[in-house]
């Protein structure tokens, strides 16, 4: 069979797809079960409702890629706008908006799931050939040291003065040119994400992917041949234009732990675990301002990470503790995220090119769900557990301690109202941080837990092959299926995951 990406918006909608396999969503899930399978010699199709949106057209401006690339046009949040839920909307999915941060899942997560939910797929030494094999897929490799922005050079020193472990990390990029705009596309492709590396060897080995191909429901999920009910978009991707069907034996849906479940829920299949222990993982940005010129815009944004005070052995959650990351945005991130208006926002962004900003990564424990309303409408709901805000409250004391150890003048934690931190002593502040809803920039990259796996119908959505309960042949192949966090970061975890679970579906088919 030929391969092919084809836009429905512009080209006209087949009548009537027939394949063995469909796969919805197109990100690091999806497109590694496509990859792998067409290879097999399987007919698979892929629907995804983003477009395809490569080179030049990554055009470096917020506006037009935040429209373009991100879901509800970054404008997603939970259910109080407490937390900013981002995810990737474009061929590709998330891979092609994120920083490249390449973290595998640690063995004390591994041996918890394993050891508490019974996922023995997942134990440390079963799972470490589709982890290497993961980060072969993304060429992973430490970050070189002459990328390692002066922004992140700036925690570096911080934390190595304060005597903090930490590390350059491992990334997914070939041939970066410090361009600094990962987070609204690479537009020179060095990101080895699932567009540049599983999608086309898909294609390549026959399968068929159709972009602006919204799955809106999933029929028949008990019977051998599904029927998986199709809106093609327009080019933006605003508007439903046409309807097709897709009937396939085996259909996967690797949507992102949201959609995922929002399709199952529209679709009416699977038990009553089906949207419920989501886990955002709320991050918070915290910047340390320099009188020097930082130029945190210049060069990779996320290169060096503060993990002293990462664990990896709780034993209710797995991974517990924190981690301090350096990240930057563009100026219409930095400025949404930051707690002014009008003439002291402008002050505030006239500091730009002296910010050294971080992210705070603690893994939380399960305590929200997707909800799906009558007329299809989405609710995240969330709350934010009082331990998760209390390691948010000490990863900000150190945070700021890090930076001031490195010449700070002062660090803004971007809370309303906002806290602005000038000394060590200043920094216990942060322990009376009320973190109350929606009062502090909190953005949500790892979403996870939705449809979690479980050896059985009593414990979990989906079983330990990722088949959803009360379906035949409809799996969930993304993170929904995680029990409990997989760790700071997501695609690594997603496509091992993907790579454990397509290789079992194989030896069946
Ligand atoms: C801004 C940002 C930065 C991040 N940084 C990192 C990082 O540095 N390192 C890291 O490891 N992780 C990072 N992550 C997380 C990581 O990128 C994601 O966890 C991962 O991409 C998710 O993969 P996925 O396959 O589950 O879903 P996605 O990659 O989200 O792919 C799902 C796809 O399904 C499509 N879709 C959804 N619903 C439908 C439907 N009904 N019909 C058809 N198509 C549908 C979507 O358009 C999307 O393209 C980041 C995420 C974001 C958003
Ligand atoms: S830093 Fe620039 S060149 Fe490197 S991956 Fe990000 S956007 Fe691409």
């Amino acid at each position: 069979m030929t391969g092919a990406i084809v836009g429905l918006s512009k080209e006209a909608a087949p009548d009537g797809v027939i394949a063995e396999i469909c796969i919805i969503g197109s990100g690091s899930g999806g497109a590694t079960a496509a990859r792998l399978l067409a290879e097999a010699g399987h007919e698979v199709v892929v629907l995804e409702e983003g477009r395809d949106l490569v080179g030049t057209e990554r055009t470096q401006r917020d506006a037009p890629m935040y429209d373009q690339l991100y879901m509800d046009r970054g404008g997603r949040a939970s259910h109080d706008l407490s937390v900013s839920v981002l995810q990737g909307r474009v061929l590709g999915g998330g891979g092609v908006i994120n920083t490249c941060d390449v973290v595998p899942i640690p063995d004390g997560v591994l041996q918890h799931w394993a050891a508490k939910y019974g996922l023995e797929d997942y134990a440390p030494e079963r799972f470490k050939p589709f982890t290497e094999d993961a980060l072969a897929d993304l060429s992973a490799s430490r970050i070189p040291e002459n990328l390692v922005n002066f922004a992140n050079a700036k925690l570096r020193q911080g934390a190595e003065a304060l005597g903090l472990r930490g590390e350059v990390m491992l990334h997914n990029r070939v041939g970066c040119r410090g361009l600094g705009t990962c987070l609204i596309g690479c537009p020179i492709h060095a990101k080895q994400n699932p567009r540049m590396v599983a999608l086309p060897k898909a294609v390549e080995a026959g399968a068929r992917i159709f972009t602006r191909a919204r799955a809106v429901k999933v029929h028949k999920a008990s019977q051998e041949l599904k029927e998986v009910e199709v809106r093609t978009l327009d080019p933006g991707g605003y508007h439903e234009q046409n309807e097709i069907k897709v009937r396939a034996k085996i259909v996967i849906i690797a949507a992102n732990a949201i959609s995922s479940p929002q399709l199952l829920l529209r679709s009416g299949i699977g038990n009553a675990h089906v949207g419920q222990n989501l886990m955002l993982q709320p991050q918070l940005p915290i910047i340390g301002i320099f009188d020097e010129r930082i130029a945190a815009f210049d060069g990779i944004p996320q290169s060096y990470a503060v993990t002293e005070f990462e664990q990896e052995d709780n034993v209710e959650f797995g991974l517990w503790g924190f981690r301090i990351e350096g990240i930057m945005g563009t100026p219409g991130i930095v400025s949404s995220l930051l707690p002014f208006s009008g003439a002291s926002g402008m002050e505030g962004m006239a500091q730009y090119d002296r910010m050294a900003p971080s992210l705070l990564l603690a893994p939380d424990a399960p305590s929200g769900r997707v909800e799906v309303a009558r007329d299809g409408r989405l609710t995240i709901r969330y709350t934010q557990r009082d331990d998760h805000r209390a390691r948010l409250r000490k990863a900000v004391e150190s945070a700021a301690k890090v930076y001031l150890e490195a010449g700070a003048r002062e660090v803004l934690v971007p809370t309303v109202a906002a806290l602005v931190i000038r000394s060590a002593r200043e920094a216990t502040q942060a322990r009376q941080l009320p973190f109350a809803p929606a009062t502090a920039p909190m953005l949500s990259a790892h979403q996870q837990g939705t449809v979690r796996f479980a050896a059985s119908e009593r414990d979990g959505g989906a079983d330990l092959n990722g088949q959803v309960y009360g379906t035949r042949d409809v799996y969930v192949f993304d993170s929904s299926g995680f029990p409990s966090s997989a760790s700071s970061h997501t695609m690594t975890p997603i496509i091992a995951s993907s790579r454990m679970l397509t290789t079992k579906l194989l030896t069946r088919i």
